[in-house]
């Protein structure tokens, strides 16, 4: 592979037409090969007939198509696949199909860690080292799919759920989502394509400008002083500001369409009636789905899972009174495959590993990050 070779992966179809356009080539081109590619499967660039040879032989040289190497492959018994995948900056990063009654749900990894350090989750615990590229991110999406490939299968649906708060990797989540989106490569559907995010509030207003990609909230808490201590983010955007932000975003999905609301239950934290009652309140009126999401173990968390019998009740209230709220079943907890629980290979450039092994060896639990580590 030529070293200066870019990934044709890391090109939506409007900086591949700008590519074709700057190198004295017509944009419809670009198109040709973005078919050839995504729909055909062909990265021979020899084999792209309707191009000219000069054509051919500039892309040659300027591109390639290769993918993220794959560091291993575990299979649950449930039928949930975990990737761990080694990225453009060499560490490694997660990535879960979910086959569920002919859907299948890819959960992709938008950063090497994250900076957002939620309490109750394993990926922050890892620290930070960085963003993932669009060809990263894609990356995940073609190595799925060549493994269902083999029964005839393709990736269904995309959620941004992986390792990473995805609006803080902006710009290769909006162009990745844009392919995914996109009749040209992945064609997936708008309401198929789900970013997640911990709350960025400045990220969801420049989601809103630039795109109606299908939007989750991991909320988690209904005030701000439990939100605070689970959510570290909170204390910058606290839950008035997050939902003014989502009203907003659900301006730009129209009436048929609605937000994601994730609220992961944590024993004793924030899974009792008196929450319940709270969100019922919290968030009537709004367009939204909740997702209920039990507790997902790691070792050193110091949460619990509630029983079943205290998930059922906190589900019932919120049906009772109206919301739509579905309990998330978790799946490929024999790979260390469900939410939260997702670490790859992270060199940690914030220390923040170093931290938690002291206090965990010291005993003294979690602790919270200061808000200004966050960007
Ligand atoms: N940073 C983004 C993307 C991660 S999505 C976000 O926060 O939305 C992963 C989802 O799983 C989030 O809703 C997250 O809060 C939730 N989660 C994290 N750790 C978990 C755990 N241990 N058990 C269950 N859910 C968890």
């Amino acid at each position: 592979m030529n070293q200066d070779a870019t990934s044709f992966h890391s090109f939506t179809r409007d900086k591949l037409e700008a590519f074709f356009v700057a190198a004295g080539h017509q944009a419809f081109r670009a198109r040709q090969m973005m078919k050839w590619v995504y729909h055909g499967g062909i990265t021979d660039i020899q084999a792209m007939t309707d191009l000219s040879r000069k054509q051919r032989d500039w892309l040659s040289a300027s591109l390639h198509f290769a993918l993220p190497e794959v560091h291993t492959v575990s299979r649950s018994t449930d039928g949930t696949i975990k990737w761990v995948v080694r990225v453009t900056n060499g560490n490694c990063v997660e990535t879960v199909l979910i086959p569920d009654r002919g859907r299948n749900t890819l959960c992709v990894s938008s950063q090497v860690g994250c900076m957002l350090d939620c309490t109750f989750c394993a990926t922050g615990k890892q620290g930070f080292n960085g963003n993932l590229s669009v060809a990263d991110i894609i990356g995940q999406v073609l190595i799925a799919n060549s493994d269902l490939a083999q029964r005839g299968e393709a990736v269904t649906n995309i959620v941004f759920m992986g390792m990473g708060e995805p609006l803080l990797n902006f710009d290769n989540v909006l162009d990745a989502t844009s392919l995914l989106m996109d009749d040209l490569a992945f064609g997936i559907s708008k309401r198929r394509v789900t970013v997640s995010t911990a709350g960025v509030v400045p990220g969801i207003r420049a989601l809103a400008a630039a795109t109606d990609v299908s939007l989750a909230i991991s909320l988690h808490a209904p005030r701000d002083e439990l939100r605070d201590t689970l959510v570290p983010l909170n204390r910058k955007y606290p839950i008035d500001e997050l939902l003014a932000a989502c009203r907003d975003y659900l301006q730009v999905l129209g009436e048929k369409r609605s937000l994601t609301m994730e609220y992961t239950l944590i024993r004793g934290i924030n899974d009792s009636p008196r929450e319940a009652h709270e969100l019922v309140v919290l968030l009537r009126g709004l367009r939204c789905k909740i997702n209920l999401i039990p507790f997902n173990p790691f070792p050193g968390s110091g949460f619990e899972r509630p029983s079943m019998e205290s998930v059922r009740r906190f589900q019932t209230i919120l049906l009772d009174q109206g919301h739509s709220a579905m309990l998330r079943t978790t799946r490929g907890d024999d790979i260390a495959a469900a939410c939260g629980q997702l670490v790859g290979q992270v060199t940690d450039r914030t220390r923040r590993q170093e931290r938690y092994r002291n206090l965990e060896q010291s005993g003294q639990g979690t602790p919270l990050v200061p808000v200004r580590e966050i960007a």
